[in-house]
């Protein structure tokens, strides 16, 4: 059982295309957690404002939004959600997904955020992502997964930029996942490995 003032998060980690997304919505909907996906935040930001035109001219180009512009509009949308009651900070543990996606995100959201474990999706096989990311431009309309230039730079990125995250944790609290299994196996060695180490909250 989990007790502590800052909010209580899981970071999933893991290059474009491992699943994040699909695991954070299917973790998320489980009473007592709540998923937050930084790119969804950004997506759903009116598409006609200067600050969405602003996030699409580094994501359309696969690469990362400054951390500043980053973190500003990710806790204004965590706090937003605290106050209207659709996340309730002492009852659930945040899902990120997408954030942090820098070591130094990583800091500034340890400074409102207890990440308690980090499961890192891993995928070698890096063609088997780029065939995952097409397949979702076509199915979701993302536009920035139907360039193969930008989908290969967004890999570069995430080495570069991204990867780090898992030193900054550290092994100790880690939890590797092949993310090449079936999703539903991903998922059981996710709900597992927070099962096993007593990483939710009594309802
Ligand atoms: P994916 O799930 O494919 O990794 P996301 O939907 O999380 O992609 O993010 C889409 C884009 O939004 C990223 O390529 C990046 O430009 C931007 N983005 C999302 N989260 C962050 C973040 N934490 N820091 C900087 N840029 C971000």
């Amino acid at each position: 059982m989990i007790q502590s003032s800052l909010k209580s998060a899981i970071l999933l980690i893991g290059a474009p295309g491992a699943g994040k997304g699909t695991q954070g919505e299917t973790v998320g909907h489980l009473p007592g957690f709540f998923h937050v996906s930084s790119g969804d935040i950004f997506r759903a930001l009116d598409k006609d404002s200067a600050l969405s035109k602003k996030i699409a001219s580094y994501s359309s180009a696969g690469n990362l939004v400054p951390d500043e512009t980053t973190m500003e509009i990710v806790s204004k949308q965590l706090n937003a959600w605290a106050e209207n009651g659709k996340y309730d900070p002492s009852k659930e543990i945040l899902i990120l997904d997408g954030i942090p996606r820098t070591v130094n995100q990583a800091n500034l959201i340890q400074e409102f955020v207890d990440i308690q474990n980090v499961i890192h999706l891993s995928c070698p096989d890096q063609e088997s992502l780029v065939a995952r990311m097409k397949k979702r431009a076509l199915d979701k309309g993302r536009s920035d997964d139907a360039d193969e230039s930008v989908i290969r730079n967004r890999f570069s990125v995430y080495e570069a930029e991204t990867k780090p995250i898992l030193e900054h944790f550290g092994e100790e609290i880690t939890t590797t996942i092949n993310a090449q299994q079936h999703p539903i196996q991903v998922l059981h060695a996710i709900t597992h490995a927070l099962t096993s180490k007593g990483l939710y909250k009594d309802l």
